[in-house]
């Protein structure tokens, strides 16, 4: 092990090159070492790379702020003003990248780097995740605090860049265009009221500010012994160097945090230009309608360096998750939690399905966690932790989430493991459940199967192999039309569907409708 000296502090990148090199010029000789560790190299004005085996990627980027947003709604909810602001940005960001494709320099241009404030949980990430994916190109966060606390303030931000190539599989082109995004920035703000201002959060700034406005980053991270060995047997191998490095101006950079205190600052600020016009302006203010005033003085005075908060041009703010919002998430966003617990299930055989009742019932205690929809994950596992350990063992295929699971998931599963059949009947209730709804969206009229011809509806499509819904949609054809029929003869405009109906559909009917006429 390489000793840090005096103490038993780790040593700074530089002292690790230093002694690395020393241990190497002893083991090896002189000559080896001469160019080897980059900072060295980039001192003495190193060439660029001599071969480069990545290409250019093909840089194609043909989407429009519509077709981004477009996208965006398929799996975040809500957010939209972020949504919009989010899709001019990128698609500025990268039709600049591909006009300046290929050239040297690309004239004046400042960088589209976004500012996302907002609670935590409400799909920061996930948005900006989801703009990586669509447009291809590889993603990283970290958080801020991690910087602030090691020593190795600018060798730290830096592995973010290098982290992109790792995303990108090692593609250092491809990595080029790739998007950064730091949480908990405002983390990294340095108290200016303060007497002795935190240092170090000012050091984090200006190693972030660098990298927005345009460097060169090393492949090879100096504190990184591996790779510093890998360069070495390189040089040994061909008696020469590749120095690789990456260049940071057609990187996406994206900060974002809660924020908490510029609220108050901006009230503050408001409040003062506002004297004569009454308090009451202030209080019915919502902290939102503040974060959305918030301009350059106000991060300034938060405790950003002007040049740190002039490079984050665009700035969003992200609304809280209310229960309905975190319903709809569960319910309708492609890349809800629920498809996640209904695979794992599928992988023991089981069915389970979340009754409308249920994802209500999950929201709701979600809501009461006040982590945004991170406590969708947490009510889920909570919930059916215990289904998971115990239901494979079990002869049960079918499950039903119902809002009764939700409010006591113990006492329920208890239920199930002792009459199993429980289990399977009350999920083939719950589909007839869902034609039932589904019926009255599609055709107005509300129909209600009673409790055996449920059962036997469900036994029937068991026997047809086909799902409630099909068998339901095939049989009941006619009944759109029918009952809309028997409604204006009659204005009645609910129906009870009896086992008879199921047994006879056609038959049933016309006797109906045969009466609404006698009526
Ligand atoms: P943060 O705002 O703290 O960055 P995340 O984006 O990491 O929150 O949210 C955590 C998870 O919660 C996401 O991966 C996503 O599954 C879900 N989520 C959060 N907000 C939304 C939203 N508005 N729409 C859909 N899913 C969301």
């Amino acid at each position: 092990m390489i000793s840090g000296g005096k103490d038993d502090k780790a040593p700074t990148p530089d002292e690790l090159q230093k002694e690395l090199a020393e241990f190497f010029k002893k083991k090896f000789g002189d000559k080896a070492f001469i160019s080897i560790f980059p900072q060295q190299d980039r001192e003495g004005g190193g060439e660029a790379d001599e071969e480069s085996d990545e290409k250019l990627p093909e840089l194609k980027f043909d989407l429009k702020p519509k077709d981004v947003k477009g996208y965006l709604d398929r799996y975040v909810i809500k957010q939209e003003e972020a949504k919009k602001v989010l899709s001019i940005a990128v698609c500025d960001h990268y039709n600049h990248a591909v006009h300046c494709h290929g050239k040297g320099g690309c004239g004046d241009y400042s960088k589209q780097n976004v500012i996302l404030i907002g609670p935590t949980g409400v799909g920061k990430t996930y948005l900006i995740k989801c703009i990586a994916r669509l447009i291809g190109v590889p993603f990283v966060k970290a958080d801020a605090t991690k910087f602030s606390e090691t020593g190795y303030v600018g060798g730290d931000v830096e592995d973010l860049v290098r982290d992109l190539v790792h995303e990108a599989d090692g593609n250092v082109a491809l990595a080029q265009y790739g998007i950064i995004y730091i949480d908990e920035i405002d983390k990294i703000a340095s108290a200016r009221e303060l007497v002795g201002r935190d240092v170090s959060g000012r050091g984090v700034q200006t190693g972030l500010l660098k990298l927005m406005e345009e460097t060169e980053v090393l492949l090879r991270s100096p504190s990184d012994i591996t790779g510093q060995i890998q360069t070495m047997m390189e040089f040994q191998k061909k008696g020469k160097v590749k120095r690789k490095t990456i260049n940071t101006r057609h990187i996406l950079f994206i900060v974002s945090g809660a924020f908490d205190q510029i609220a108050e600052i901006v009230q503050k600020r408001i409040r003062r230009s506002e004297v004569g016009f009454g308090a009451g302006i202030d209080a019915r203010k919502k902290r939102f309608e503040y974060l959305h005033e918030a301009g350059t003085k106000d991060f300034i005075q938060f405790g950003f360096e002007p040049e740190f908060i002039g490079r984050l041009p665009v700035r969003v703010v992200c609304e809280e998750l209310n229960e309905d919002d975190l319903y709809q998430i569960l319910k309708s966003s492609e890349g809800s939690i629920i498809a996640q617990y209904e695979a794992a299930f599928a992988a023991f055989g089981i069915k389970v399905f979340f009754s409308d009742e249920g994802l209500r019932a999950i929201a709701k205690k979600s809501h009461q966690e006040e982590t945004g929809a991170r406590g969708l994950m947490t009510v889920c596992e909570r919930t059916l932790r215990d289904y998971k350990f115990e239901l494979p063992s079990t002869e049960i295929t079918h499950l039903v989430v119902t809002g009764e699971i939700v409010a006591d998931p113990q006492a329920e599963l208890g239920k199930i493991l002792s009459t199993p059949q429980l289990a399977e009947r009350a999920f083939g209730a719950e589909l007839v459940r869902e034609f039932e709804k589904e019926f009255q969206r599609d055709h107005g009229i509300s129909i209600s199967f009673n409790k055996a011809a449920a059962e036997f509806v469900v036994a029937r499509s068991e026997e047809a192999k086909a799902e409630v819904a099909t068998y339901c949609r095939t049989q009941f054809k006619d009944y759109e039309h029918g009952l809309n029929l028997i409604k204006r003869n009659t204005g009645r405009d609910s129906f009870t569907i009896t086992k008879e109906a199921v047994q006879n559909p056609s038959d049933t009917l016309n006797k109906w409708i045969k009466k609404s006429y006698q009526k």
